[in-house]
C-alpha cells in the first residue's frame, strides 16, 4: 500500500491511542492526512550563534548554541533550589539554569558531552544566561536537522497530554518524512505551469513546508501549496460552470427589438451609467443565441447570472431593460420581490417608465384575490400580459405563464433553493433565463470562491449627481445634537428613520428598548405636529405593511422600527437614518440600513448612536461607516474584521476552509489561480489534452471531495 494511504496508527511512534487522538482532535486518519497537517509557524534555528556575540542588553532574544557543559552545581534550598550548568562554546562561557526538574536534569546532563542548546537569553548582573533551555546531545543526525526552520504545529490540551504537543508532533512528522519517497507524492500540476511559476515539485514542497532548511525553501513550499489549494477549487468551479452551460439550454433571444430600442432612445429618463451599460450588454450576450442548427433554428444557453450592486446603483433599470429584451423576442418576463411593498414599488416605477409603450404590466401579491386574481391569471396564461411583478405569490401553482422567458428576483438572499426550483419549472421546454439581483456586496475574493461557478455582474458605480450620505457618530452626550439634526430635517419636510437592533435571544428587552425609544422620540416631537409610525417584528405582517405604507405616503414623518424595516424600501423623502446601539450591528447591516436614505436629491444623514466606550472592533466598524459609503469597501473591511465565515450572504455556503490560503491576504494569488484555471477550462473543459493529464487525474478525486460543499444558488 502506498505510504499516504497507510493508517496513522501503523506509523512508528503513534500507536492506537495517539492515532485515536489524531483522528478526533485533528481529523487525521492516514499518513497522507498527516502530511497535509501544516505548521502554523516556524522557529528560526537556521544557524548556531556564538556565546561571544550574545548581547547582554537584548533581553529575550532566542539563540541556538552548540557547545559542552563544563560543570554543574545546585544552589539554594526548597523553592529557591536551582541547577546551574556552566556551558561553553569556542568563544566563551555562559550559564544554563533550571528551577524546575532540577533533580531530573542533573541526572540527565553529562559534563563534557556536546549539546545543542536553544532558548531565550536573559541577563543577570551583566552576565547572560538561559533559563530552561531546550537541550539535546549532538548526534549524527540532529546537527544538520537543527540547522533549519523548526515547524510548530497546532496542538490541543488533549494532544499535549499524550505527548503530541508541537515537539511531539514534530517527532512523528520527522519519522514520516524519513519514510517519504518521491513516488509517494506524485506531481499534479502540468510541467509547463511548474516551470512558469518557478514552483518546487509537489514532493519537494511537501517536504519543505514541514522541514525547510531556510526561509526561501519555506516560502517556496507554502506558495506552491497555497496556489494549488486555490487553483484546484477554481478549476473545479469553472469546470462546473462550463458543464452546466453546455447542458442547460435556454431560449435564444435573437434580436434587440422595438420595445428595447424605443425605451432606450425615447423613454429612459436619464443616461445609463457605464456600469449599467456594461451589465446590460453582459445579460444580452447571455441570452443571445450561442449557435445555429442545420435547420436554421437557433440555440442558446440558459442564463444564470447574479447581479451585485450597491443600494441605489440602479439595478431595477437593468432588470427592466432585460425584461424588454424578452418581450422583444415574444416572451413574457417576471420580477419577484421579497415583500409586498417592494413589489408594489417596482410595479409603480415600472408602469411609469413604460407608460405609453403598450406593454401590459400586472402586479400579483397575496392581497390580489378573488375575481381580480382569476382574471389576471387568465390573461397571463393566454399571453395577454407581458410583465408580471409580484411576491412569492408568483411561485404558486395556479400561476401559469404562456411563455416565460426571463425571471428576475430582487434581493436574492430571501429566496431558498426550493423556491428557485419552482421558478425554473414555470417555463418549458427550457427554464427561463434567471437574473438574481442583490444589494449585499460580497468581496471579490469571496465571490470567486462562493459564486465561482456562477456568472456575476457587478454595478460598481452610482448614478451621477448623488450627494454622498453624511455619516456621523454620536455617543450618549451627542443625543441633543442628534435630535437637532432630526428637527432641522423635519422642518424641511423630510422624514426620519430611527432604528433599534433586534437580537433574537432577548426579544423582550429589545422591545422594551424600542418602546422607550419611541417614548423619547414622542417627547421630542409631539403630536399633532409630528406623526410617528412604529414597526417591529411582533406585529402582524398586514399591520406592518399598513404602517410602512403610511410612512411611504408621507402621512407619518418619523418611523421608529427594529431592523424589520424592509430591505429595498424606497422612500426618497427620508433623509435621516438614526441607528441606535449601532455597535450591536454588523457592518453590512449598517450599510443596508444607511442605504434607506440618500435616495432623493437632497443631502442625507446617517447618525450612528453608540455607547461611550466601544471595543476595538466596534470602533473599527463605526469608523469604517463614517469613512466610506462604498458597499464593496465595507464588505472588504467586514471580511478583514470577521473572517470569511461570518459575512452575510455566505453563511449557508459552509465557506471553504483553506489550509493555507487566506482570502484577505492572498487575493492576488487567488486572482492568478482563477485566471490560469479559466484559460485552461476555456481551452480544454474536460481536461482531455495530453498536457492536462495530471490535472484530469487529480480532479477525479477532488471533484468527489468537493461535493459536500454547497453554496447558495
Ligand atoms: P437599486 O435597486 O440598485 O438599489 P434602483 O434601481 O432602485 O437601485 O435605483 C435607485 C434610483 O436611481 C432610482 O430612483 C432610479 O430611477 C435611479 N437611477 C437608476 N439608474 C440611474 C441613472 N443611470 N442615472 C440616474 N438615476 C438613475
Ligand atoms: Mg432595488
Amino acid at each position: 500500500m502506498s505510504l499516504t494511504k497507510t493508517k496513522i496508527e501503523y506509523l512508528k511512534g503513534v500507536g492506537p491511542q495517539r492515532a485515536e487522538l489524531f483522528k478526533t482532535e485533528l481529523g487525521i486518519f492516514t499518513c497522507g492526512d498527516l502530511l497535509m497537517h501544516f505548521p502554523f509557524r516556524y522557529v528560526d534555528k537556521t544557524k548556531f550563534h556564538r556565546v561571544m556575540d550574545i548581547n547582554p542588553n537584548v533581553d529575550g532574544a532566542a539563540v541556538q548554541l552548540k557547545g559542552v557543559i563544563r560543570r554543574m552545581e545546585t544552589k539554594g534550598d526548597g523553592r529557591k533550589k536551582r541547577l546551574i550548568a556552566r556551558f561553553r562554546d569556542e568563544t566563551g562561557f555562559m550559564e544554563l539554569i533550571w528551577f524546575k526538574g532540577v533533580h531530573w536534569m542533573e541526572k540527565k546532563l553529562v559534563a563534557g558531552v556536546e549539546y545543542i542548546v536553544y532558548g531565550k537569553v536573559s541577563s543577570f548582573n551583566g552576565k547572560v544566561n538561559i533559563v530552561h533551555p531546550e537541550i539535546e546531545p549532538v548526534t549524527a543526525n540532529n546537527e544538520q536537522e537543527a540547522l533549519s526552520l523548526e515547524p510548530v504545529y497546532p496542538s490541543t490540551d488533549k494532544l499535549t497530554n499524550k505527548g503530541l504537543d508541537a515537539k511531539g508532533q514534530r517527532k512523528v512528522m520527522r519519522i514520516l518524512m524519513n519514510k517519504l519517497q518521491e513516488k509517494d507524492i506524485p506531481e499534479i500540476l502540468p510541467e509547463y505551469m511548474i516551470e512558469k511559476m518557478k514552483f518546487p515539485s509537489r514532493y519537494e514542497a511537501v517536504r519543505n513546508i514541514h522541514f525547510p532548511k531556510n526561509q526561501k525553501e519555506m516560502v517556496g513550499a507554502r506558495n506552491r501549496l497555497k496556489f494549488e489549494e486555490l487553483f484546484f477549487l477554481q478549476l473545479r468551479l469553472l469546470q462546473l460552470r462550463s458543464n452546466r452551460k453546455d447542458t442547460l439550454k435556454g431560449y435564444p433571444f435573437t434580436k434587440v427589438g422595438d420595445y428595447f430600442m424605443t425605451f432606450f432612445k425615447e423613454k429612459i429618463p436619464f443616461e445609463l451609467t457605464n456600469a449599467q451599460k456594461r451589465v446590460v450588454k453582459e445579460i444580452r450576450k447571455d441570452m443571445a443565441p450561442s449557435g445555429e442548427l442545420e435547420d436554421g433554428t437557433f440555440v442558446a444557453k440558459q442564463m444564470n447570472r447574479l447581479l451585485q450592486g450597491d443600494v441605489g446603483s440602479g439595478k431595477t433599470m437593468v432588470g427592466l431593460m432585460s425584461m424588454l429584451l424578452a418581450l422583444d423576442n415574444g416572451f413574457q418576463a417576471c420580477m419577484m420581490a421579497p415583500t409586498e411593498i417592494l413589489a408594489q414599488q417596482h410595479y409603480n416605477s415600472i408602469t411609469e417608465y413604460l407608460s405609453g409603450m403598450g406593454v401590459r404590466v400586472a402586479l400579483l401579491t397575496g392581497s390580489v384575490k378573488g375575481k381580480k386574481r382569476k382574471e389576471l391569471l387568465k390573461l397571463l396564461a393566454l399571453g395577454e400580459l407581458d410583465i408580471l411583478i409580484g411576491t412569492h405569490a408568483l411561485l404558486e401553482d395556479p400561476v401559469v405563464f404562456k411563455n416565460l422567458g426571463l425571471a428576475i428576483t430582487d434581493e436574492q438572499h430571501r429566496f431558498g433553493v426550493a423556491q428557485r426550483a419552482r421558478l425554473w419549472r414555470k417555463s418549458s421546454p427550457f427554464p427561463p433565463h434567471v437574473l438574481v439581483m442583490t444589494a449585499t456586496p460580497i468581496p471579490r475574493t469571496l465571490q470567486m470562491t462562493i459564486f465561482g461557478d456562477l456568472d456575476v455582474s457587478v454595478i460598481d458605480e452610482l448614478p451621477p449627481g448623488r450627494k454622498p450620505i453624511t455619516t456621523i457618530h454620536k455617543r450618549e452626550g451627542g443625543r441633543l445634537r442628534m435630535f437637532g439634526i432630526m428637527r432641522e430635517e423635519l422642518a424641511k419636510g423630510r422624514q426620519v428613520y430611527v432604528v433599534y437592533p433586534l437580537i433574537e435571544e432577548s426579544e423582550t428587552l429589545d422591545l422594551k428598548n424600542l418602546e422607550e425609544g419611541y417614548e423619547a422620540v414622542q417627547r421630542e416631537f409631539p403630536m399633532p405636529d409630528f406623526q410617528i409610525s412604529v414597526v417591529h417584528g411582533r406585529m402582524k405582517p398586514a399591520d406592518k405593511d399598513f404602517e410602512m405604507n403610511r410612512f411611504a405616503k408621507g402621512e407619518t414623518q418619523i418611523m421608529v422600527a427594529t431592523t424589520v424595516i424592509e430591505v429595498g424600501v424606497n422612500v426618497p423623502n427620508a433623509s435621516v437614518m438614526v441607528i441606535e446601539n449601532a455597535e450591536r450591528f454588523g457592518l453590512s447591516q449598517l450599510h443596508q440600513l444607511r442605504g434607506r436614505v440618500g435616495r432623493g436629491a437632497e443631502q442625507s444623514y446617517c447618525i450612528l448612536m453608540t455607547r461611550n466606550n466601544l471595543g476595538e472592533e466596534g470602533r473599527e466598524r463605526i469608523g469604517t461607516m463614517v469613512r466610506t459609503n462604498n458597499g464593496f469597501e465595507i464588505a472588504e473591511a467586514d471580511l478583514k474584521l470577521r473572517g470569511p465565515g461570518n459575512i452575510e450572504g455566505t453563511q449557508q455556503s459552509g465557506v471553504i476552509h483553506f489550509r493555507l490560503a487566506d482570502l484577505v491576504k492572498d487575493a492576488r494569488v487567488l486572482q492568478t489561480a482563477r485566471e490560469i484555471a479559466k484559460r485552461i477550462i476555456e481551452d480544454d473543459p474536460n481536461l482531455q489534452k495530453p498536457h492536462h493529464a495530471r490535472l484530469r487525474a487529480y480532479m477525479e478525486g477532488y471533484a468527489k471531495r468537493l461535493k459536500g460543499w454547497s453554496r447558495i444558488s
